[in-house]
């Protein structure tokens, strides 16, 4: 994607102001002659920045203004080891309301709704996002937080409810709910603004025809103001990012070269205005592609598509990059062919071969059914692949997170 010359006016004048501030980004930046930092080409010579850099500078080595300007941090949920600190200026505060504002808008909520938000409260940014937005927005906030059925429920009706803030599952989980307890003409919901998981097209459709609602996918991380830096439209065709805040590439995951519009990668985002913690090249480890062209509404903001999985699950075959979310999409489209699946890679006399098994459901030709996978496979992805047909329940289940590519070649 082409940067435009004020993206490159904000990021010119966030490393003049880095390389004075001190901190991570003053050490990073040293010897480097920003003013010679001209151009879209001198700018992808900058080094990246890893959610490993923001770790190791643990608590507050990311901060970039004085302390009387902090006015709240925030904290990614540190699975593996030290969380990442991330301090917000009054003004990166209101950017992020801004920015959430808008997403509500984009999903045609307003100030006459009633927004009915159940991700959590805390350090980290998912309930505290939604709050922010929906009070710039104007519309009302109904601050439940996470858990407690009985209440959501009772309030949901209560309050007549017209917008679900939530994550897939607990989504899911309120639509069996209402659907259990035949509960549906007492629910006023008219959208679903689903954030920061994964789920696939099955889950979606099933939450949209229970609640009977219209479904956004929000998207944002901790490290870059938190949810809210972009959201689908009524067109459904990938996000928009508010490009007037976040510089956005999509970078080869192994080498780290900027890819073209169109092709998967790895999502990249500089921070052009934030002043607490800006980043810089900082790789998200998130799978998507910029989608190519105008989007039908004719918004002018850039569209990535949703997220395909993390880069960590990804393995690339003879120039292709694969990822298990491309599989599983290919299967579900397959008849006959259910949901489990191994990949199997190997480097076999000089070259690199796939073998793909999946599990076949009762009752289905397995022959003609591997032979129809093989064919999508290598029309949609691009290389061939040995399909070997098992039965349901043949595969291997670990019980950990099922793994279901393997890399073999090493
Ligand atoms: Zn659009």
């Amino acid at each position: 994607m082409e940067m435009k010359q004020e993206q490159l006016e904000l990021i010119r004048h966030q490393l003049h102001r880095l390389q004075k501030a001190g901190g991570f980004y003053a050490k990073r930046l040293e010897g480097i002659d920003i003013d010679a930092i001209d151009s879209q080409q001198a700018f992808e010579k900058l080094p990246f920045t890893w959610k490993g850099d923001l770790r190791d500078a643990y608590p507050l080595g990311l901060q970039a203004v004085p302390d009387e300007e902090v006015v709240r941090i925030h904290s990614s949920s540190g699975t593996t080891g030290t969380p990442v600190i991330i301090p917000y200026t009054q003004q990166d505060v209101d950017d992020w309301a801004e920015m959430f504002s808008r997403c509500y808008s984009f999903a045609g909520v307003t100030n006459k709704d009633r927004i009915q938000i159940t991700p959590g409260y805390g350090l980290w940014t998912a309930g505290i996002g939604f709050q922010l937005g929906c009070e710039r927005l104007g519309a009302m906030a109904i601050p439940m937080g996470p858990g407690n059925t009985n209440k959501q429920l009772q309030m949901m009706i209560d309050m007549e409810s017209t917008v679900l803030c939530a994550t897939s599952s607990y989504a899911l989980l309120l639509a069996e709910e209402i659907a259990k307890r035949g509960i549906k003409d007492k629910i006023k919901l008219k959208r679903g603004i689903i954030g920061s998981e994964r789920w696939g097209e099955k889950m979606r459709r099933r939450i949209a025809e229970e609640l009977g609602i219209e479904l956004y996918d929000i998207y944002g991380l901790t490290e870059v103001y938190g949810p809210g830096i972009g959201i689908n439209c009524k067109h459904n065709c990938g996000m928009h990012i508010w490009d007037d805040f976040i510089y956005i590439e999509i970078v080869d995951p192994k080498t780290g070269e900027v890819l073209p519009d169109g092709e998967p990668g790895e999502l990249v985002i500089t921070t052009l205005r934030k002043q607490g913690a800006p980043l810089i090249r900082y790789r998200t480890h998130d799978l998507t592609r910029i989608i190519p062209g105008k989007c039908a509404c004719g918004s002018k903001f850039p569209r990535i598509d949703t997220i395909f999985g993390r880069t960590d699950d990804m393995v690339k075959v003879k120039g292709v990059n694969i990822f298990p979310s491309q599989i599983e999409a290919l299967l579900s489209g397959i008849e006959g062919a259910s949901s489990e699946y191994r990949f199997v890679i190997e480097h076999i006399d000089g070259k690199d071969t796939c073998r793909l098994s999946v599990e076949i459901e009762e009752g289905a030709d397995r022959q003609d059914t591997a032979k129809r996978i093989g064919a999508a496979f290598k029309g949609k992805i691009g290389i061939s692949v040995a399909v070997e047909a098992a039965a349901m329940g043949e595969l291997p289940r670990s019980e950990k997170k099922s793994k279901r590519v393997f890399d073999n070649r090493e």
